[in-house]
């Protein structure tokens, strides 16, 4: 390609990463206001960890025969030292890294939460993104059921909060790795009868992970992996302990569940408890989220033996669900006033009462415009109501030689008289304004 059709090209985004808007933002923050105060209210504390990691964090933590390790990485070589790194695919592993190299758990069991873009390489379609957003909680150093329960109780909450409508809880317990072991040798003997009738995916992990190809959304399986021998009747009295403890925990704090013996979710490091958040209003993509217990997690990454569980959701589903739901979101869009001024004295007064202003706690825009070129206060009103603000504040000749300010309501009902404009002493202004809005916004 020539240098000079390179340069025509059009410039896009990256297939399946997503921009998110100004006009996104007010739903983005209405949720992540939510769900951290949700997240503060039981005692979790935020945790960031790295876009990158090293690859084989992933390998080790997640599972070589998985759909993420096999095919979804973002993988690459830093070419300064030659080390694999990847794009992490989701947030559990780093973060159980983070507590070991940095030995969170040396005073008693911790209550973790994040929030950030995820990268995996999958086919974009609605609800299905190359990177997308979850939030998650890790509690690490907790034997369970009791926080089993609490991490599911976090998410109903939330459901309420976002007054969110037909999130239905699906619950499994994976038992401990014995009790999966002598699950397995049947399952293999059962699929092997089968064997002529599966799909590749399932043949490819009949021996290495066989718990998976009943987790298979090919609808000519369905029949298959619906007869199956079940994990739960290979449970010993402690998984069922644990497994009825959860249960009761939930149904005292009234929560609906259904028991899915089929659930197994698509990472390995889950074990006991396992369970989904799923939406019919979604379509295909109807799982709003997931977790469970992942007890030999810390002891895999290299920690000494401690339990832990945890969930992540899915950012982007929660808020297509709002939208789709219909919910009203408080606007973050638009400011309390916007300044309009002419000339070289106005615009130095004009800045000192945008700072005044905002040391009074109200959110100003202040125009700006190149020096030599004077821009009608009529097309100053124009940018001043498309920007959102409730009231434009005026500034010309004629108010600072009175030492005065006028303001205009931007935002009020044309008809009730509230939009006329009105001359205020400029050092009454700030109290002046803030009155306004909070009489009529009710935003303090
Ligand atoms: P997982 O880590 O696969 O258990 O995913 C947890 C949640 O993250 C899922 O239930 C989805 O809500 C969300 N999620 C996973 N992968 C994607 C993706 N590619 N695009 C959008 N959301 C996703």
């Amino acid at each position: 390609m020539t240098e000079k059709k390179r340069n025509l090209e059009r410039l896009t985004g990256v297939k399946g990463m997503n921009d998110i808007l100004p006009r996104d933002v007010s739903l983005w923050f209405f949720f992540e206001k939510t769900v951290t105060s949700i997240l503060h209210s039981y005692g979790y504390q935020n945790i960031r960890t790295p876009i990158l990691e090293y690859t084989s964090l992933f390998r080790r933590g997640i599972g070589e025969v998985t759909d993420i390790v096999e095919k979804e990485m973002y993988s690459f070589i830093d070419s300064l030292n030659g080390k694999k790194l990847t794009m992490r695919p989701e947030n559990t592993a780093a973060i159980v890294r983070a507590a070991i190299e940095h030995n969170l758990l040396y005073d008693g069991p911790k209550r973790l939460w994040y929030i950030g873009p995820m990268f995996r390489h999958e086919r974009p379609q609605r609800g299905r993104y190359r990177q997308f957003h979850q939030v998650g909680v890790e509690a690490l150093g907790f034997k369970g059921p009791d926080i089993d329960a609490e991490i599911i109780l976090m998410c109903q909450r939330l459901w309420g909060d976002l007054n969110l409508t037909g999130i239905r809880l699906e619950l499994n317990s994976l038992g401990h790795k014995q009790e999966r072991a002598a699950h397995r040798d049947q399952l293999i003997a059962y699929l092997e009868r089968y064997i002529e009738l599966l799909d590749d995916d399932s043949k490819h992990r009949l021996y290495t992970n066989p718990l998976r190809v009943l987790d298979t959304k090919n609808p000519a399986l369905q029949d298959i992996a619906a007869n199956a021998p079940k994990l739960i009747d290979f449970l010993g009295n402690e998984s069922l302990a644990h497994f009825e403890g959860i249960q009761s925990l939930l149904s005292e704090n009234n929560i609906t569940f259904t028991i899915n013996p089929r659930l197994v979710r698509g990472l390995d490091y889950y074990n006991m408890t396992v369970f989904e958040w799923v939406t019919d209003k979604l379509g295909a993509q109807g799982t709003v989220g997931g977790g469970g217990r992942y007890d030999p997690l810390i002891n895999q990454l290299g920690g000494k033996p401690a339990l832990a569980c945890g969930w992540a959701l899915g950012v982007e589903r929660i808020l297509e669900l709002i939208r789709e739901d219909q919910i009203v979101v408080p606007s973050e869009e638009g400011c309390d006033v916007y300044i309009v001024h002419q000339g070289a004295a106005a615009r130095s007064f004009a800045f000192v009462v945008a700072e005044q202003l905002r040391d009074a706690g109200l959110d100003v825009i202040l125009h700006c415009s190149s020096d030599d070129v004077l821009v009608s206060f009529k097309s100053q009103m124009k940018l001043a109501d498309a920007s959102g603000a409730a009231y434009a504040v005026i500034l010309g000749d004629d108010e600072l030689q009175r030492d005065e300010v006028s303001i205009k309501s931007l935002r009020s009902d044309r008809t009730s008289g509230d939009n006329i404009q009105q001359r205020v002493p400029g050092k009454r202004l700030s109290e002046f304004l803030t009155n306004l809005i909070v009489t009529r916004s009710g935003k303090y």
